[in-house]
């Protein structure tokens, strides 16, 4: 029988060291903060090298035995980790909402979005198939099959607290490897719960080892897995910038490196778009999590013929939405994780606006809801001089950019270093196609503002990074290939 946890049986503050739930080596200890109210949650393992060196020697001890069972026998595991998610699918939700700040409808959204990445590569982990190569010569055969890498660290932002570790830990246990992680500073509850729920599906000591620590300690944990050879692998999501700087500092053991990074998403709605789909598209994808999505739409681009028409109907929408208390169930915005991330939105807002940005609707932060809320913004006549043209905003702002032909509006969508995620409205077959292939991004909506599915390739290019997570080449970047000739069968 499903052993069912309640809210505080969920709410751990140790780490998962080797099957066992420790103190910071040194007892050290921070504060995850509610970002709706300020209080404090709980108080967590604030771990530094020693703690991460422990995680690492718990996942070499663990790798022998775990890349020896059978495919069948991890995805057994997986599939009871899955259902021990979707058992606790409200409760999960409302620990999402409680430390992140997204409505609990899209905190349990969320858990079942991670939950189905962990019952997707249970079954991708079943066909993990190699090649027989064709003879090249006789007397020989020749033949490639898959490995685990090895040890997996996988290092996760605060955005989707569940599903971005979710999505990293299933494929690497899927494919036979094992795990050192490290969850975000602002949001280290939810994956220290599903770590226990993976423990209670079965997932054996050491196989997957969790440790939380506050930013600056976080950094030097890090550090360690990155000197440290027996890591082969780095899954990471966040930032560009820590992207960079992970890839330089791993460079020494030339670890594999799978970066989810920063976005710049255009969004582009030609005159011959379906405009109401347009702006239900541009809602959906713009207002999820407050707008703190790595494919969030940061830049919106309109054709002149429908400008007006469209800039109306979107302002008359995103004036309607419901912000308040991420735990109240009418709420539709939260507040924003932090004091950092509420400050540069403000920032970006009042630079756009002295600019020459008109507000027409929101543009202000909402000091009667908290320190972290800001109200949903639309503003109209945004150029590309302003910061929120060229950098993420990551918050319930859309910018309003006019154009006039489709290239104008390709050469702006594509002017930026970043290129994970891109979205175009037009009913014209031929402009779809034309500007799907135009456009520089891992990930293309057309006509449709709703594209995350375990189903699908998810990842950039340019500087959002490089690997995929999800689909059946979501296992790749945890597996390397080995080539096999055997001689001497003549
Ligand atoms: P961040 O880069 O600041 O932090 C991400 C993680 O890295 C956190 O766990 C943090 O503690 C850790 N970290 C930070 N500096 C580090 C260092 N020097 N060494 C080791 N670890 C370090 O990002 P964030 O603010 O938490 O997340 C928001 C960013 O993530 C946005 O840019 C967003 O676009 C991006 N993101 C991308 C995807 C994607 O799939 N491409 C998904 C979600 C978020």
């Amino acid at each position: 029988m499903t052993r069912r946890f309640s809210l505080e049986d969920l709410i751990l503050t140790a780490n998962l060291i080797d099957g066992r739930w420790l103190s910071a080596a040194d007892g050290a200890r921070f504060a995850v903060i509610d970002p709706g109210t300020g209080n404090t949650i709980a108080e967590v393992a604030d771990s530094g090298p020693a703690d991460a060196h422990a995680a690492t020697d718990a996942a070499a001890r663990a790798l022998p035995a775990w890349r020896d069972t059978l495919p069948k026998e991890r995805a057994a595991i997986l599939d009871r980790w899955h259902d021990l998610i979707v058992a606790h699918e409200e409760v999960l939700g409302e620990l999402i909402s409680l430390e992140q700040g997204k409505p609990l409808a899209e905190g349990r959204g969320e858990v079942a979005y991670g939950a189905s990445y962990v019952t997707w590569f249970a079954d991708e982990g079943r066909r993990i198939y190699g090649d027989i190569i064709p003879a090249q010569q006789r007397g020989k055969r020749m033949s490639a099959v898959k490995e685990p890498i090895g040890i997996v660290a996988a290092i996760t932002p605060w955005n989707f607290p569940l599903a971005m570790i979710a999505r990293k830990i299933a494929p690497a246990l899927a494919a036979g490897c094992t795990v050192v992680g490290k969850p975000a500073e602002d949001t280290p509850l939810t994956a220290l719960a599903l770590a226990l729920l993976a423990q209670e599906a079965g997932v054996p000591a050491g196989v997957l080892n969790l440790i939380t620590a506050s930013r600056e300690r976080g950094i030097a944990a890090v550090a360690d897995w990155l000197e440290d050879s027996r890591v082969r692998k780095i899954t990471f999501t966040g930032s560009t910038a820590v992207g960079k700087y992970l890839a330089r500092e791993s460079a020494a053991t030339l670890k594999k490196l799978s970066l989810e990074l920063g976005g710049n998403a255009p969004f582009l709605v030609f005159d011959d778009a379906d405009i109401d789909a347009a702006v239900s598209g541009l809602l959906a994808s713009k207002f999820r999590n407050g707008g703190q999505t790595c494919v969030c739409p940061n830049r919106v681009y309109v054709q002149a013929g429908v400008y007006d028409a469209f800039s109306r109907k979107l302002a008359d929408k995103v004036g309607a939405l419901r912000v308040g208390p991420a735990t109240d169930p009418s709420s539709q915005i939260g507040p924003m994780i932090n004091t950092r991330a509420v400050d540069k939105i403000a920032r970006h807002v009042d630079d756009a606006v002295a600019k020459g940005a008109r507000v027409l609707t929101g543009g202000t932060r909402l000091p009667e809801c908290g320190a972290h809320y800001f109200a949903p913004t639309v503003l109209a006549n945004a150029t590309d001089d302003m910061q929120l043209c060229c950098e993420e905003t990551f918050g319930p702002v859309v910018p309003l950019f006019r154009f006039d032909s489709e290239e104008d509006a390709l050469r702006a969508a594509n002017d930026t270093p970043f290129g994970l995620a891109a979205y175009f409205y037009s009913q014209d077959v031929r402009r779809t196609d034309r500007v799907s292939r135009a456009l520089e991004a891992g990930i293309v909506g057309i006509n449709e503002g709703a594209i995350s599915s375990e189903a699908a390739p998810f990842g950039g290019v340019k500087e959002s990074g490089y690997g995929r997570e999800g689909s059946r080449y979501g296992l790749d970047d945890y597996l390397s290939i080995k080539y096999l000739c055997q001689g001497g069968l003549e």
